[in-house]
């Protein structure tokens, strides 16, 4: 749910032109920030991306494809705390979504209706890697979802369809969280080594830019 601060921002920033989705993943239990710091520098001081060559993760959409980045990371838009890392990607309706990174389905939401424009109202797949760390992808078309709770997975399968439940607009959410359960920790910066597409000099994906997903 997108509580009336965060709404303000975001009409704000749909006036100026943005259509990033409203309450995307928002995450209001992230550990507190250090004083001293701001929302922007916490979140920078973490966006420390590396070589995406030695990056475990691959775009989450089957190779061939190319979407372009609707929201990048630590953005003014409305990726809340501990989500911040998260990457949005425009993907159209009923395109194929991969797994990055293999690992456990954790958890599987796909009943909530594909224009049920409520924040918290997204349907989304949590699978959990060997080192703990877990992946969220949502915005998924309902009953879309080809894994069930539990399941293994392996890098590159079908997991489910991109779609716009809990969104605005067609847009596929994928964060990577540092802990299972994933609202206990923050979001972790992570690249795709096989991403075709512009780098800023965090390594960082550039928001507006297109990406195509290269063999891997
Ligand atoms: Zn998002």
């Amino acid at each position: 749910m997108v509580k009336g601060a965060a709404r303000v921002l975001i009409l704000a920033t749909m006036a100026l032109g943005s259509i990033a989705p409203a309450g995307c993943g928002d995450n209001p239990t992230a550990p507190d920030q250090e004083v001293g710091q701001s929302p922007l520098q916490q979140c920078l001081t973490r966006a420390v991306f590396g070589d995406p060559a030695n990056s475990q993760y691959i775009l989450p959409f089957p190779v061939g494809a190319s979407y372009p980045l609707l929201q990048t990371y630590c953005g003014p838009q409305n990726h809340g705390n501990g989500n911040q890392l998260a990457w949005d990607f425009t993907i159209p309706f009923g395109d194929p979504v991969i797994a990055s990174r293999a690992g456990t389905v954790r958890v599987v939401v796909d009943t909530y209706a594909d224009d049920d424009r409520i924040g918290s109202h997204n349907n989304h797949i949590f699978i959990e890697h060997a080192d703990g760390t877990t992946a969220m992808y949502a915005h998924l078309v309902r009953d879309s979802a080809t894994v069930r709770e539990g399941d293994g997975v392996a890098q590159g399968q079908l997991i489910a369809l991109s779609g716009t439940s809990g969104a605005p607009v067609e847009v596929l959410h994928f964060a990577v969280y540092r802990t299972w359960p994933n609202r206990e920790g923050d979001d972790v910066p992570i690249s795709f080594r096989n991403a075709d597409g512009p780098l800023d000099e965090r390594g960082g994906l550039v928001q507006g830019a297109t990406y195509t997903a290269l063999p891997w």
